[in-house]
This record gives C-alpha cells, sequence and structure tokens, in this order.
C-alpha cells in the first residue's frame, strides 16, 4: 500500500493549487470529531476544504479522547464550533474494554508491565448509538476545559448510506 504514495502523491501535488497559502488558523473555527473507520470520508461527506476545520479521528468518534486537541484548537487556533460524529455499524459497539485487555494480556503472558499498562487504559466503547453521542455532547458542554462560548452539536452518520442525521 504505502508504494501507492508517491504516485497518489505526485498527482496530488500536480492539482495543488495556491493551498500552501493556506492560514494555520481554520477559517471555519470548526472541529468535527468523528471516527477512524476506514469507511468514513468527512472531508467527502461533510464538504469540509483545506484550511476550513480541524477533524480529529480516533476509534469510535470520542470527544474524551479527542479532548487533548480540543483543547490545542481552541486555546491556539481560535476554533469556536464543535461537531460529534459517531457512526452506525461502528467497531465501539462490538466489544468490552475489558474484552480487549484479555486479548492484549493473554498475547502477552506473564508480563506485568503490558497487563498494568492495557489496565489502566479506557478503551471508551459504547453500547448505544444516538446516547453515545448525547453522552459525548454533554461531555463537552460540562467539561472546564472546553470553553464555555462552544457551540457544540452531535450527529450520527449511516455508512449504509453516507447520509447524516443530527441527534443533539
Ligand atoms: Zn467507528
Amino acid at each position: 500500500m504505502s508504494t501507492q504514495f508517491i504516485q497518489a502523491n505526485a498527482d496530488y501535488v500536480a492539482n495543488f493549487g495556491d493551498k500552501g497559502s493556506l492560514a494555520l488558523p481554520p477559517a471555519k473555527k470548526l472541529i468535527v470529531v468523528t471516527c477512524m473507520d476506514a469507511r468514513l470520508d468527512p472531508a467527502a461527506h461533510l464538504g469540509i476544504k483545506e484550511g476550513d476545520a480541524h477533524v480529529i479521528r480516533n476509534a469510535g468518534g470520542s470527544a474524551k479522547d479527542a479532548l487533548r486537541s480540543i483543547i490545542i484548537s481552541q486555546r491556539l487556533l481560535g476554533t469556536r464550533e464543535i461537531a460529534v460524529f459517531h457512526h452506525t455499524g461502528c467497531g465501539m459497539l462490538t466489544f468490552s474494554s475489558n474484552d480487549l485487555r484479555s486479548i492484549v494480556k493473554e498475547a502477552n503472558p506473564g508480563n506485568a508491565t503490558v497487563a498494568s499498562q492495557v489496565d489502566s487504559i479506557d478503551f471508551l466503547e459504547f453500547g448505544h448509538l444516538e446516547d453515545s453521542v448525547k453522552a459525548d455532547v454533554g461531555f463537552l458542554h460540562e467539561s472546564p476545559l472546553v470553553l464555555k462560548e462552544t457551540h457544540v452539536t452531535g450527529w450520527v452518520y449511516e455508512v449504509e448510506t453516507g447520509k447524516i442525521r443530527q441527534i443533539v
């Protein structure tokens, strides 16, 4: 796969245009938090262009996991709106943190360092899609590290149709 990078990048550079003059702070003052799922192309399905927004991706589109980047984005780069996207068919609906900890520990039998490190990670899985969106929006509203004036919305993206719907 990585052998394709050079050719793909040459094509991209040929059409790069004037994007080299874009400003560092996102023009739309927007953060999108969404899942790392390979089927999601947020720039395409939300119409986000280079320079518009910070798109923070992680397993599940977890707001909690994104907090470090959100603080940097808001305090240093001026963003004031956050849109949280979770999606149908998400892998985060399919396991528990204890399941995953067991997989890692069983692959490293007797390794106390691995056990203690993996036991300290909350993998932030969820059991219900819409509720998880509401919980993440609530987390952002309540976090003292997120600016009070932030406009926060919560959404579901449907991998079956490409459609989005607003939950909060
Ligand atoms: Zn996902």
